[in-house]
């Protein structure tokens, strides 16, 4: 008897099909998690401490106090200014992002408060074109720094972009780096805050600005930080890189990132800092 008539026999596919779905398997240790211990630890696997992507809607809910974000700078739409075609052009990939994320674009810009205190918060998300840096991003960015301080708030993002710029805009992309650089420096001018919290992975336009700029640099375990990928800087140089090079704790070792933290311990993390630099007085 093979092994699928074997199961049949003794009602394995039933067997199956009746178990609730309360298992999945950890793609990054491969062993059999939890399901619901591991949405409780916000998709992070409870074996190996693997964090994995989260969207922009649950990143806001783990972090600010239960509805008191209000998102801001939602007239902001994409534009396809180079009529960009790749394997898909620009638009087709716009709208298809657009209609999987119910997003405008690839990150959330907004205010609202954590732990009773008042800040402007923006996310990537990495589901929209792998949360590239484009002209609307990099806008709503700027707009989030200026208010933060207009408003003296501390500015907080999270980044999680592979994308890096998004090319598909040519150099209006480009210029989302200096021009998000310039607002930083304006806010560090004021005596603003800007904290940075990495996630996996922030690369390429968005780690080489904004998301290197802060004045704290959070990263979550593991993340992939740095601008070009190790396999590219491999071919280039042609030799070796060193083990675990790019990760937050290589990072963490060469004075790039402040702390490393568990996802689960971010927003006390983060209040913690702030009301250790007297946000909490300015409140
Ligand atoms: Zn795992």
């Amino acid at each position: 008897m093979t092994p699928e008539e074997n199961e049949k026999k003794s009602g394995g596919h039933r067997k199956r099909k009746e178990m609730p779905d309360l298992w999945m398997q950890c793609t990054s240790c491969n062993k059999l998690v939890y399901k619901p211990k591991f949405e409780e630890m916000q998709n992070v696997c409870p074996e190996c401490n693997y964090h994995f992507e989260i969207s922009s809607t649950e990143r806001i809910d783990s972090l600010l106090d239960e509805c008191t974000f209000e998102e801001h700078f939602t007239e902001l739409y994409p534009l396809d200014p180079l009529d960009f075609v790749a394997v898909r052009s620009y638009e087709d990939r716009l709208k298809g992002a657009q209609e999987f994320t119910k997003l405008s674009d690839a990150c959330v810009v907004g205010t609202g408060k954590m732990d009773g205190l008042p800040v402007v918060f923006g996310v990537s998300d990495s589901r929209f074109l792998r949360g590239s840096m484009g002209s609307v991003v990099g806008e709503k960015i700027r707009r989030g720094i200026d208010l933060a301080r207009e408003l003296s708030q501390p500015f907080i993002f999270v980044s999680g972009s592979g994308g890096g710029a998004r090319m598909d805009e040519g150099v209006l992309s480009l210029m989302q780096m200096a021009k998000t650089s310039v607002a930083l420096a304006e806010l560090d001018r004021c005596g603003g805050l800007f904290i940075s919290v990495l996630t996996n992975p922030t690369m390429g336009g968005c780690m080489a600005s904004f998301a290197a700029l802060g004045d704290v640099i959070f990263a979550e375990p593991g993340a992939l930080i740095g601008f070009a990928g190790p396999t590219v800087i491999k071919e280039t140089i042609k030799s070796e890189i060193p083990d675990g090079f790019q990760s937050s704790e290589f990072q963490l070792e060469h004075g790039f990132v402040d702390r490393i933290i568990n996802r689960g311990e971010l927003r006390s993390s983060l209040v913690q800092v702030m009301r250790l630099l007297g946000c909490d007085q300015a409140a």
